[in-house]
């Protein structure tokens, strides 16, 4: 079992219920989460679309990576996410922020997740269910949070 830690955000429709449910379909494709952090409500980058919700977990699986990125893509498909442009509106958006120690990069994937250390969107959930140094980055996401401020983000409520 490797421990991971994912990113969710909605930003379309029921965008608590869309994280609700993310959370509950990660348990049914294998990954058995142990941590949740609250939802955050969060300015969206870029600005021209609706305020996002955005949490992270952290699970224990057996998936390998390419596996579990295919699953949170059904996942994200499952609850309503079509393909549209880079960082616009989505009903789902499930992230893979870190898989074990691993560092990976591929065309594919990049584990850790390559825009950790500048969004206070990921890190301010991150750094409720993950205290310590970071896996690989090294330092706490409290510690970066510390430096790019929280951006406007505000702690909404239990997911
Ligand atoms: P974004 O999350 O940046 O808004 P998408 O969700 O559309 O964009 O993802 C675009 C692509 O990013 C995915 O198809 C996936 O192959 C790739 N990707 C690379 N690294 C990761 C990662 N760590 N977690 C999730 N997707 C990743
Ligand atoms: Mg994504």
């Amino acid at each position: 079992m490797t421990r991971v830690a994912i990113a969710l955000g909605s930003n379309l429709g029921d965008r608590l219920g869309n994280l609700r449910a993310a959370v509950a379909a990660l348990e049914e494709v294998g990954v058995a989460v142990v941590r949740r952090s609250f939802a955050w409500e969060t300015p969206p980058v870029p600005a021209d679309q609706p305020p996002f919700l955005n949490a992270a977990v952290l699970g224990e699986t057996s998936l390998p990576p390419a596996p579990l990125l295919a699953a949170l893509k059904g996942i994200e498909h499952a609850l309503g996410r079509r393909p549209g442009r880079r960082w616009g509106p989505r009903p789902i958006d499930l992230d893979i922020l870190f898989y074990g120690d691993l560092h990976l990069e591929t065309p594919d994937l990049t584990i850790p997740h390559p825009r950790i250390a500048e969004r206070a969107f990921v890190l301010a959930p991150l750094s409720e269910i993950l205290e310590g140094p970071l896996p690989v980055l090294g330092t706490s996401a409290l510690h970066l949070l510390e430096r790019t401020g929280l951006q406007g983000a505000r702690r909404l409520c239990a997911l």
